[in-house]
């Protein structure tokens, strides 16, 4: 058996792209993400109906104060009854009101979050490859399992604050109006001052909200760095700077939290100062009114039942203050979710094209350029090639010099920026896109496995799983006797990309995955490069069934691989320099003797 070996990292994620900056008003982001949320009405109306019934009832318990006090207990003329059961049925209806629009709310902020999340995972899916290069792993989680969760929560929940405060405010301010219009016109001072506190910090707020997601996503981001690359950290004895850099990020974010508590519990008091200043005019001038006999009737009622009711407007007042920090992060938080939308470019499918029946497996290249960048030089430049159906062609080169590149052609994983590629005749642009992906088996050196079962893994796509069938390519590909020793035997789960495998095994089951699918064409990156000479020789049994009748181009620095091929290919710096079988090569004298002649085994590409 072979010794088990780490899985070999996956292609490192790049940094995080800097957060872009926020462009239009809250109004339009939020009308933007209401369309997530505008469905179905039932709820809405739901929600509706008991914020009013809340907010109408909020003066209830002060408006009871003044026939209790001036005709209960001054006057006497009140029924004992009517305040206690007036009190319990005001409440009884407001615990209604309240249960059923939190409820409804719940749907709504759920349904909304589903619909969100499923699109942005969707998107994700069928993306241009090129988002995978700008953002990762950790990143694309965070904003699509978190954030999506978080903002939608955040956002439904201060909405419905929003409403019922503003209706409380609307009610109570309309009651003190009734009660006493001139001691009213005293408390609307309250308004302007507290809407300006809410502005100035909403703003800075939300500046403060973005920089601490994006070094949220840096944090995370390190921590996938260091769990993929743990064996090399401790090998090199790096933990101390990686810890520092977590630390040094983890302290920026502190300092970024602090600041956005400081921006929020800021307001609270100020908020709270302007309600003392404004009780303490009202009482003032109320005693002047009652002294001196320029009210509109000041009784004790009134006057405890306005008090009452403003003391009632300062909770619903300072929520409002408040209720801009999570509308604030809700739509930071969610709009990052629209982003990953808004910058992802789907594939691009031929709409209409012609449907693709199994290809024979005739491929060429025509002047075929790529450049990753303007500024670099082409991974591939103007490569002519043609491969037979059938034919087994293998691409040797240094490190660097786009064998991988000329490989990711065939599956549309990069396009060309020049030239064309054919496959059976028909450009590849052609082809609808999953018709295409479906001629080729890929047998890659980072050999990739979901957290499923073996016979989920090795029947990867397929619509049923023919057990028998795995079971087939398990024994072709060498691994049948290694998987009836698992205790579930196929139907093992293989845990997080499968590190209970051994290198060797993982090849393998790459392999029974490739013999699976049963693709006319057959593309093999360095599949055995990795391998000790054990497994090798299991590979490379596994290998020659699997390019049986099946146009192959393989990648290999193994002459075993290489021997048996066709035809070699020799490519240097994205160009093809020769070609031609083992002996016309070592013949030539060129590049590939000097290779053979020297380390062809040692080294290995990228
Ligand atoms: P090989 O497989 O022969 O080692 P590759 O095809 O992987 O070579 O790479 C060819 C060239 O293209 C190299 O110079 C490499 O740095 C560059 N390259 C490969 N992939 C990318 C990428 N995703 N972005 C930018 N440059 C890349
Ligand atoms: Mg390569």
């Amino acid at each position: 058996m072979e010794p088990p070996t780490p899985p070999p990292p996956p292609e490192p994620a790049r940094p995080p792209a800097p957060a872009p900056a926020p462009a239009a008003p809250l109004r339009e982001r939020l009308a933007r993400l209401w369309t997530y949320f505008n469905t179905p009405r039932l709820p809405w109306a739901v929600v509706l109906l008991g914020t009013l019934v809340t907010a109408l009832t909020e003066a209830s318990v002060p408006a009871l104060l003044k026939p209790l006090l001036d005709d209960g207990f001054t006057h006497g003329t009140l029924p004992l009854w009517v305040v206690p059961v007036a009190i319990i049925g005001v409440f009884a209806l407001r615990g209604l009101a309240h249960f059923s629009s939190q409820y409804a709310l719940a749907r709504i902020a759920n349904d909304g979050m589903l619909r969100l999340r499923k699109e942005v995972f969707e998107r994700m899916l069928t993306a241009d490859l090129s988002l995978f290069s700008r953002q990762s792993a950790s990143q694309l989680a965070n904003t699509i399992v978190y954030e999506v969760q978080t903002g939608a929560t955040l956002l439904v929940g201060a909405l419905l604050a929003l409403g019922r405060d503003s209706f409380s405010v609307v009610a109570l301010m309309a009651y003190l109006l009734y009660l006493n219009w001139s001691l009213t016109l005293i408390v609307l001072v309250l308004v302007p001052v507290v809407a300006v506190i809410m502005k100035t910090m909403s703003k800075r707020l939300y500046r403060v909200t973005r920089q601490s997601q994006t070094t949220t996503d840096e944090l995370a981001y390190v921590v996938e760095e260091n769990v993929l690359a743990h064996r090399m950290v401790r090998l090199h004895g790096a933990q101390a700077a990686q810890g520092q850099r977590f630390a040094e990020l983890s302290r920026r974010l502190r300092g970024l939290s602090i600041k956005s508590t400081v921006a929020q519990a800021g307001t609270m008091p100020l908020a709270q100062l302007a309600a003392a200043v404004a009780l303490s005019m009202v009482i003032g001038i109320a005693l002047y009114q009652g002294q001196s006999g320029t009210g509109r009737g000041v009784t004790v009622g009134s006057f405890v039942s306005f008090i009452g009711a403003m003391l009632l407007l300062i909770q619903p007042l300072r929520r409002l203050t408040d209720v801009i920090s999570p509308i604030t992060r809700g739509t930071a938080a969610l709009e990052r979710g629209l982003e990953l939308m808004d910058q992802v470019l789907p594939e691009t499918d031929p709409a209409h094209a012609a449907p693709a029946p199994r290809a024979r497996g005739y491929i060429a290249f025509e002047q075929v350029t790529v450049r990753y960048a303007d500024d670099l030089e082409p991974a591939l430049d103007a490569i002519d090639l043609r491969v037979q159906a059938g034919e087994t062609v293998a691409l040797v080169g240094p490190s660097g010099s786009g064998k991988t590149t000329l490989v990711n052609l065939l599956p549309r994983f990069v396009a060309p920026s020049g030239g064309r590629i054919l496959l059976d005749g028909r450009d590849l642009a052609d082809w609808p896109l999953a018709g295409l992906r479906a001629q080729f088996a890929l047998v890659s050196q980072d050999v990739t496995m979901l957290n499923d079962s073996v016979a989920a893994n090795v029947a990867l796509g397929a619509a049923d799983i023919d057990r028998a069938r795995v079971q087939r390519c398990l024994e072709d590909a060498n691994l049948a006797a290694h998987m009836a020793t698992l205790p579930q035997g196929i139907d093992t789960v293989l845990g997080h990309n499968a590190t209970q495998l051994s290198g060797g095994q993982r090849q393998r089951l790459a392999i029974a995955r490739a013999l699976y699918k049963d693709a006319p064409v057959l593309l093999l990156d360095e599949a055995t490069s990795a391998l000790d000479t054990e497994s090798e020789r299991l590979v490379q049994q596994a290998v020659a069934r699997a390019m049986a009748g099946r146009t192959t181009l393989v990648i290999a620095h193994r002459l075993s691989t290489i021997e048996h091929a066709d035809r070699i290919v020799v490519m240097e710096r994205g160009r093809i320099i020769e070609q031609g079988s083992h002996a016309q090569l070592m013949a030539q004298g060129g590049l590939y003797a000097r290779l053979h002649g020297g380390a062809f085994d040692a080294p290995r590409s990228a």
